[in-house]
């Protein structure tokens, strides 16, 4: 019979991988800071943390994790077939297959998550860029763009819910000057 794999089990595997490949979900997290701390007054990093924490229990991305960094391990083994071994070693610029599969696990997350993690894929911004330069250490050819979309996905999050809390409060404000207006 097939085994049947318990959500559970993907999820730990998923941040357990990260970890083990030397990204952490602070390192996620300072990206995200950075990308919305303009938008953002009084930002704080533990609400960054919080949303990463939210978009890595999305199984979408714990399967693309599985995915993307399995052919990483493979590629530094040298256990994938030529040609593929040559193009995911290397790095190949036109490859983008790694781009695809991160790409594809920020669509749940709107249209900012899609132009955030274009923007992240061409500037490289903190662990990313240690990633794309650390190659010597490893090969990182898919985890660089796993973490841009994380990072993507939890951005977009926390845009959405900012303007959430905006209208929340002019809700209460305004109810209030009502309030008061009746009553006076
Ligand atoms: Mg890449």
């Amino acid at each position: 019979m097939k085994r049947q794999v318990h959500s559970k089990e993907v999820k730990t595997a998923a941040l357990q991988r990260l970890t083990e490949r030397g990204v952490t979900i602070e390192d996620i997290a300072e990206v995200v800071y950075l990308m919305q701390a303009p938008y953002n007054v009084g930002l704080k990093m533990s609400s960054c943390v919080e949303s990463v924490h939210a978009v890595l229990e999305k199984r979408e991305i714990q399967h693309a994790i599985l995915v993307g960094t399995e052919l990483d391990i493979l590629a530094e083994k040298k256990m994938l077939t030529e040609p593929l071994q040559s193009i995911v070693e290397s790095d190949e610029g036109l490859f983008g297959c790694d781009e695809t599969l991160a790409l594809g696990s920020v669509f749940g997350y709107g249209s900012i998550a899609v132009t955030t993690f274009g923007h992240l894929d061409k500037h490289k911004i903190g662990i990313i860029k240690r990633l794309d330069t650390k190659r010597g250490s490893g090969i990182h050819t898919f985890l660089d763009d796993l973490v841009a979309s994380i990072a993507a996905s939890a951005s977009s999050r926390m845009a959405h819910r900012l303007r959430d809390e905006e209208e929340a409060e002019r809700e209460r404000q305004l109810s209030d000057q009502q309030n008061s207006e009746q009553a006076g």
